[in-house]
């Protein structure tokens, strides 16, 4: 019973160190946040007042302060119960939360801050849908999201894993965007979906939480051995959590070139799979150059900021390529 208590009221304290650790991280970084909304709102794509994005805030907040305790609590209970292998745990639930970002938070999260509805364009949803059925995509509906409540961005995407998948379209795509370019925007969305590219991304991320719990561990004991006065010389302290968060965020940092430069080469297999299937390079062109005109895609990308800032190919190249199929395949529409 004391026993209980103690580990009860153990994970009370590391939930409550979590939680305002999250809190004093968003202060932290709010003024960024707020400068990048000013912006957003100076060049015309934010559609919400500064009172609406601060109630989106507010809840994007509640929602990370909840789930980081949870899921820092469980950590704890590992560093206590594994003092050795912990970080093979810690690697286990972060993994999980990933699949939970790519799996679960799609159908349960997102509606927290948008709607979604079946796509009101008959025709374009039959379209989509004999697409997707050609492709073997299991998805009966296409989704409408309402994105103009925050912006004016264009995008669209294919989400979720093991039944949840769902295919959804902004509407300020649908606004701006011809049938044709609809359709290879979906091909694009449907090659992340056909060439796996949600599992195989797993795959790699999996395989970078491992190694990054693996270095959290040995640079926290390291840090807290040589440095004793910053009071994380027992890792079961939750005072070791800024420690553990900070060494976990240089990590990240150094480790989102890497991924970025994995992320394009999807976008260019994405791409090209979209060009396969629609076998349209003119809407695929356009789509481009829309982009460019309505989210102020930039065509040409200094090669160090591409290398270690983009997730997608430069809209210069992604053209480029998109002439390169029509070169190959004259007889496809609006080639040659
Ligand atoms: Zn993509």
């Amino acid at each position: 019973m004391l026993a209980s208590r103690t580990t009860a009221s153990a994970n009370l304290k590391v939930a409550i160190v979590a939680v305002l650790l999250t809190a004093a991280l968003y202060a932290g970084t709010f003024p960024l946040a707020l400068y990048a909304f000013l912006r957003e709102r100076r060049f015309g794509f934010a559609t919400q007042g500064l009172g609406a994005w601060l109630s989106d805030q507010g809840k994007g907040l509640l929602v990370g302060a909840l789930l980081q305790a949870i899921l820092v609590t469980v950590v704890y209970v590992a560093i206590r119960k594994l003092p050795r292998l912990w970080w093979l745990a810690g690697a286990g639930i972060g993994v999980l939360f990933v699949i939970f970002v790519l799996a679960v938070a799609p159908v349960v999260v997102d509606p927290l801050f948008n709607t979604f509805r079946p796509l009101r364009d008959a025709d374009l949803r039959a379209r989509i849908l004999k697409m997707a059925r050609t492709r073997r995509i299991p998805a009966d509906e296409v989704y409408e999201m309402d994105a103009s409540r925050q912006s004016r961005h264009t995008n669209a995407y294919v989400a979720g894993l093991l039944g949840s998948q769902r295919i959804v379209l902004y509407d300020t795509l649908l606004e701006r965007f011809a049938p044709r370019e609809i359709e290879f925007v979906m091909a694009h969305e449907m090659g992340h979906y056909v060439l796996r590219h949600i599992w195989r991304s797993i795959v790699w991320a999996t395989l970078a939480i491992v190694l990054g719990a693996f270095l959290v561990d040995r640079l926290a004991r390291a840090a807290a051995a040589r440095f004793p006065s910053i009071g994380a010389g027992s890792l079961e302290s939750p005072a070791s959590l800024p420690l553990l968060v900070l060494i976990a965020s240089v990590l990240f940092v150094l480790l989102t070139p890497l991924a970025n430069a994995y992320s394009r080469r999807l976008e260019r297999e994405a791409d090209r799979f979209g060009l396969e299937l629609t076998r349209d390079p003119l809407a695929a062109a356009s789509c481009f150059v829309k982009f460019a005109r309505y989210d102020l895609g930039i065509f040409r990308v200094d090669p160090w900021v591409e290398a270690i800032l983009y997730t997608h190919p430069s809209l210069g190249e992604r053209i480029q390529a998109a002439r390169e199929y029509a070169r190959i395949h004259p007889e496809a529409p609006g080639a040659g």
